[in-house]
């Protein structure tokens, strides 16, 4: 197949020819001034700091720091209200309900699943191999006309591994819609991410989030790295300011304490690795899959007793045990060292068998 790439052909009429809301804030770009175009209230706030102004529509202080960070150009990052909102965002703006579909690479991330359904749009899905691994041929095959968008999560949730490049790339090449790749979990990963891909690929979409390595989940910030083209019609359907004042501020102080963040990753790498051989000492526990990630998938003699023994002792894990290739696996997220010695000598008098 021959790679023929043009967004012009991917947008849904109705979004390529949309005139976007042009806010009171998006005409004058200075802070200085006297503000009485967007019938805010001059005198302040009911709160103690001051909040009464719009934020930023385009959060510009956030994504000059992200870009000297992740090494990126600031016109090709988009922040949304957690990664579910450009999630949403590329099913409004390139598929178009009751005709067009997606390929999802189950078991995976539920939220394409959700977003599709929300949009009325069909989900295609080709399961990982028993190794959580891409068959590339088998995705490419299930492509047809009207679909626009295939959905790669690595390293993956809830199976916790990175999936092979090659196989991202072989898609990527032979594919001439959307590919997003959701890295929501690659800085505990040791592999690299797929930011540089995106100067000689105008088809991906890279997701990432401030809600996993960077603890920032109540916030509701994620990112969707694109080409210009792509980020243009992201900002052109969003809503207008579609990240809060408080949420801009804290993730700015959050990105300059970079620090932190990566000495977080480190102990809960050290953490997920003591975890692991502690639960392969559990008589309940049949497989500990390999993680490049915070989490680790855990297949449990019997996972829907060994949820509800947790349960009943105060500790929450996410039972995966329906989801397609994970029958009796629980999704256990990394906890501090303590929370991990109680999980652990709690799920040691589960009996096994
Ligand atoms: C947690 C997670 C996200 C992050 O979602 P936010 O809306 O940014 O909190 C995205 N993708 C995957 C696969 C996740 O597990």
């Amino acid at each position: 197949m021959i790679k023929l790439f043009k967004l012009e052909n991917l947008l849904r009429d109705n979004i390529r020819n949309i005139v976007p809301y042009s806010s009171a804030r998006d005409e004058y770009k200075g802070s200085e001034g006297v503000f009485l175009d967007a019938n805010e209230n001059s005198l302040g706030s009911t709160v103690d700091k001051e909040y009464n102004r719009y934020p930023d529509p385009l959060q510009w202080a956030l994504k000059e720091r992200i870009a000297i960070i992740k090494k990126i150009e600031k016109s090709m990052i988009f922040l949304g209200n957690g990664s579910d909102e450009p999630i949403d965002l590329l099913f409004r703006a390139f598929c178009k309900p009751g005709v067009d579909n997606v390929i999802i690479l189950p078991p995976t991330y539920g939220m394409y699943q959700v977003a599709a359904d929300i949009n009325d749009v069909e989900v295609r899905k080709v399961n990982l191999t028993e190794e959580f691994q891409i068959e590339a041929e088998t995705v490419l095959q299930a492509v047809d006309v009207n679909t626009k968008i295939i959905f790669i999560c690595s390293p993956n949730n809830p199976t916790g591994n990175i999936v092979n490049r090659t196989d991202i790339n072989y898609i990527m090449d032979n594919f001439d819609g959307l590919v997003v790749v959701d890295e929501a979990y690659i800085d505990f990963a040791p592999s690299s991410t797929l930011l540089p891909e995106l100067n000689n690929n105008p088809n991906l979409v890279v997701l990432q989030t401030f809600s996993k390595a960077w603890g920032l989940a109540g916030l509701r910030v994620g990112m969707a790295f694109a080409s210009e083209e792509i980020v243009d019609v992201f900002n052109k359907i969003k809503y207008p300011y579609n990240i809060n004042a408080v949420s801009q501020e804290l993730v700015l102080e959050g990105l300059n304490n970079l620090l932190a963040k990566e000495k977080m990753v480190e102990t809960i790498l050290t953490e997920r690795e003591n975890l692991k051989e502690n639960l392969l000492k559990v008589p309940a526990v049949v497989k500990v899959f390999p993680s490049d990630a915070n989490f680790l998938l855990v297949r449990m003699l019997h996972a829907d007793e060994a949820y509800q023994y947790l349960i009943d002792r105060k500790i929450i894990t996410r039972n995966r045990s329906k989801v397609t290739l994970c029958d009796n696996c629980l999704r256990i997220t990394v906890g501090t060292p303590e929370e991990n010695e109680q999980l652990i000598s709690e799920l040691k008098n589960l009996p096994g068998l």
